[in-house]
């Protein structure tokens, strides 16, 4: 079973998410653990303090080293397979590849931070990795958390459990030679549609299904789908 433990001092903004749909059933079926901490639980003055401001001068606050190291040393498990990440926008960008490494691991700590960023102390001594989720600057580390949780989640067998239908099981046969080795559980999904097979949205407009998708010849159908996963690759694989 897989362990996150996700470290904020917004942990509220986790609890919708996590209590919905796949993730939800995944905890269920005890595939996947998912503990949020208040960063706050591990101060020792009396005003809770979790921040301060930057040596040096400047704009904003950052959040302290020392509650951090608590943190870590009484949440890590003693295991080779644990990671602690600190969520930062100057870091490796997360990908379906590190998704994968994440989602063999046995524990994954998340460590959000939030203001003007986190001591540098913390990267240096305290995180393993580095992860970004994009070229972008966002107020705190919590919603590249719940992504990270999210797309890790996805890969761990039994959590899509009937999801991953016999057509994608297919498909994946079929695309197999192709990619030389690469898991068609990375790729982004061919296009989908569903009733009706036309939709008008005034007198004017008709947005029709593709025709090879209601001819109910699944050799052209695979083609089809084939061909549009293909068209998406050269954004996923480098090269
Ligand atoms: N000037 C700070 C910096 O460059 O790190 C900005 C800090 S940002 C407002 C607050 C926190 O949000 C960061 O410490 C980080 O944990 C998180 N964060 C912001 N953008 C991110 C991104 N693209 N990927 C991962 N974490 C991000």
């Amino acid at each position: 079973m897989l362990q996150f433990d996700i470290l904020t001092i917004f942990p509220d903004v986790f609890k919708g998410y996590l209590k919905e749909s796949i993730i939800k059933r995944a905890q269920e079926k005890e595939l996947v653990k998912v503990q949020v901490h208040n960063l706050r639980d591990w101060t020792t003055d009396k005003h809770k303090q979790v921040d301060d401001r930057p040596y040096g001068g400047g704009p904003g606050m950052v959040l302290k080293v020392e509650p951090i190291y608590r943190a870590i040393k009484d949440i890590k498990l003693k295991s080779k397979k644990s990671l602690v990440v600190l969520l930062s926008a100057r870091g490796k960008t997360f990908d379906q590849k590190m998704a994968q490494r994440f989602s063999r691991l046995n524990q994954l700590i998340l460590i959000c931070g939030r203001y003007e960023g986190v001591d540098e102390r913390v990267a240096k001594y305290i995180a393993d990795l580095e992860v970004s989720i994009g070229n972008y600057i966002l107020t705190g580390g919590e919603l590249p958390a719940m992504v990270i949780v999210d797309a890790t989640t996805r890969l761990i067998p039994g959590v899509l459990g009937n999801l991953e239908s016999l057509e994608e099981k297919r498909l994946k046969k079929l695309l197999k030679n192709n990619l030389s080795g690469y898991p068609v559980t990375h790729l982004p999904g061919y296009p989908v549609y569903t009733r009706p097979p036309v939709f008008s949205p005034d007198r004017k407009q008709k947005w029709s299904v593709p025709k090879v998708l209601l001819s109910g010849n699944h050799q052209l159908i695979d083609e089809w789908r084939k061909k549009k996963i293909l068209q998406y690759l050269k954004k996923w694989i480098p090269g």
